[in-house]
C-alpha cells in the first residue's frame, strides 16, 4: 500500500465518522481482510459502497488483476467515492455503479468469486437470490451485520423500529446456515456471515 493510498484510508475514516456514515466497524476489519486474503478474489461484486472504505479495502488485498463491481443508491455518497478511488490510484480496478441494488443485480453478468453484501439489512435474502446466479462455484459471500447489535441471537425482543430487520436477518442466517451453504460467522464487529457453497 502507498503512503498515499494510507491517507486515503484515514481521510474516509474521518470522514465517515464525521458524517455518520456507517462503514464496515473496526474490530471488524481484520477478520474481514482475513477472509478477502484467503479468497485473493479476481472479480468481486460490493452490495453497499457507501463512500468506498471497503471498496478499497478489498482493492488492496485481492489478487493484483482484481475488478470490484460496487452498488449504492446514494449520489452523494457514490460520487465521494469515486473520489476517494480515484486519489487512492484504484479506478481501473473499481466500477461503482449508482442505484437500487436489488434493482442493478437483476442487470449483472458474469461470475465473481467474491461477494460483499452490506446493504440494506432487510433485504439479504433478496440480494442473496439474485446473487446466487453470479456466484463463482468455489465462490464466497460475507455478510455484514448478521447479528445486529446482538438482537438476532438473543431471547431478548429488539425494539420495535429494528423488528422487521432482525426477523429478516434470522431467515437470511437460516438460509445459508443450510444446504447447498455453509457458514461461518465471525462474531467481531457486527457478525460477519461467511459463506460457501458445499460442492
Ligand atoms: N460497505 C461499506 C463500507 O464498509 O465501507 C458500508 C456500506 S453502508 C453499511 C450501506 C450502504 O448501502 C449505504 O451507503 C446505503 O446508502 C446503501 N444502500 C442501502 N440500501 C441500498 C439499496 N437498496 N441499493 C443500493 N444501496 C443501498
Amino acid at each position: 500500500m502507498t503512503s498515499e493510498q494510507e491517507r486515503v484510508l484515514r481521510d474516509m475514516e474521518r470522514y465517515a465518522a464525521a458524517h455518520h456514515v456507517p462503514i464496515i466497524w473496526e474490530n471488524a476489519r481484520e477478520a474481514f481482510l482475513g477472509v478477502v486474503r484467503e479468497v485473493r478474489p479476481h472479480r468481486v461484486l460490493e452490495i453497499g459502497t457507501a463512500i468506498g472504505y471497503s471498496t478499497l479495502l478489498i482493492a488492496l488485498n485481492s489478487a493484483d488483476d482484481v475488478q470490484i463491481t460496487s452498488l449504492e443508491f446514494n449520489e452523494e455518497r457514490h460520487r465521494l467515492a469515486q473520489s476517494y478511488i480515484e486519489r487512492a490510484g484504484m479506478s481501473n480496478h473499481v466500477n461503482l455503479l449508482l442505484g437500487d441494488a436489488g434493482e442493478l443485480l437483476m442487470r449483472l453478468d458474469g461470475t465473481y468469486d467474491f461477494v460483499f453484501i452490506d446493504a440494506a439489512k432487510g433485504q439479504y435474502v433478496d440480494y442473496l437470490q439474485k446473487v446466487m446466479p453470479l456466484l463463482a462455484s468455489n465462490g464466497v459471500i460475507a455478510a455484514d451485520n448478521v447479528l445486529f447489535r446482538g438482537y438476532v441471537r438473543s431471547d431478548e425482543k429488539p425494539p420495535r423500529r429494528f423488528k422487521t430487520i432482525v426477523k429478516r436477518l434470522r431467515m437470511y442466517l437460516e438460509l445459508v446456515t443450510k444446504p447447498p451453504f455453509q457458514t461461518e460467522i465471525l462474531e467481531n464487529g457486527d457478525g460477519l456471515a461467511v459463506t460457501r457453497r458445499k460442492l
